[in-house]
């Protein structure tokens, strides 16, 4: 990272619900939610295993060859889009790599998930049987320090439940709050405390107004939404997120341009971009 700056985001994956591979999908990307943040001091913090995971993988295991690698790997929940990516994360296999994996259940729960997923007969090597080094923690509701950079986790309205995350190092702030949907005044009211003055917002942007209304329900949110809450939280950023699988590029696009309007500092997340603070 260029001296000056405490955070740097990038895009794995920005798609919701699953891959979506295709000639009108390279513009903002196919791959399902994985988002990477890194610190001044090169503290790997990783948001979602989704597929965009295995490509951050390849980056890491040629960055960090010979090398011991530490990541920390926070999950909002465990819907197959958000931990698909992990067993074809390639550190996995390395003996020098240290996985510390963070979520809202027991540590016990989540290796129980995640083990699952790469069990007889879905998977042809077995979770307990990689190299890594693969620890589990519970989030509290206390922010949690890693190095140079805080971690806080809230509650989201979504099927079955999931948690948002805001991030901070340095004064720079990045909250990270996908599969929600917007409409409980209590969750509502959490997400716009915790968005607070935030440098950048990502945000669950799965559908527009017409859509929405025949998905309520599902635990998706909207573009417009979305810029009523970097509104009203008074956000520096918002990046649309989670986009569905059906939406082209030009969709995408379209979106990107009426979030603009409502919000100026809106834009549709792509997969590959980077942000520095
Ligand atoms: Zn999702
Ligand atoms: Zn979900």
């Amino acid at each position: 990272m260029e001296p000056g700056h405490k955070l740097q985001l990038r895009f794995w994956g920005v798609r919701g619900s699953t891959p979506a591979p295709g000639k009108d999908k390279l513009v903002y990307g196919g791959n399902t939610p994985c988002v990477e943040i890194r610190t001044a001091s090169n503290q790997v913090l990783v948001f979602d295993a989704g597929s965009g995971m295995r490509e951050l993988g390849h980056q890491l295991a040629s960055e960090f060859a010979g090398q011991d690698l530490s990541v920390h790997l926070f999950l909002t929940h465990f819907h197959w889009d958000h931990i698909q990516g992990l067993p074809y994360f390639q550190p996995l296999f390395s003996p020098d790599t240290r996985l510390n994996v963070h979520s809202w259940t027991s540590g016990q729960e989540t290796r129980r998930v995640l083990e699952g997923q790469m069990g007889t007969p879905y998977f042809p090597v077995n979770f307990a049987d990689v190299s890594a080094r693969v620890r589990f923690a519970q989030m509290k509701s206390e922010r949690v320090k890693i190095g140079d950079v805080s971690v806080e986790s809230f509650p989201l309205n979504h099927p079955q439940g999931a948690y948002g995350y805001r991030i901070e190092a340095g004064g720079k702030s990045i909250v990270y709050a996908t599969d929600l949907e917007h409409g409980d005044a209590k969750f509502d009211g959490v997400l716009r405390d915790y968005a607070s003055g935030a440098d950048v917002l990502i945000y669950d942007a799965q559908y527009n107004d017409e859509e929405y209304a025949s998905h309520r329900g599902w635990g998706h949110s909207t573009w417009h939404e979305a810029t009523r809450v970097a509104r009203d939280a008074g956000v520096g950023r918002l990046f649309l997120f989670h986009f569905d699988p059906a939406h082209t590029d030009a969709r995408v696009a379209e979106s990107e341009r009426l979030a603009a309007a409502e919000f100026e500092a809106a834009c549709a997340a792509r997969e590959g971009s980077v942000l520095l603070l």
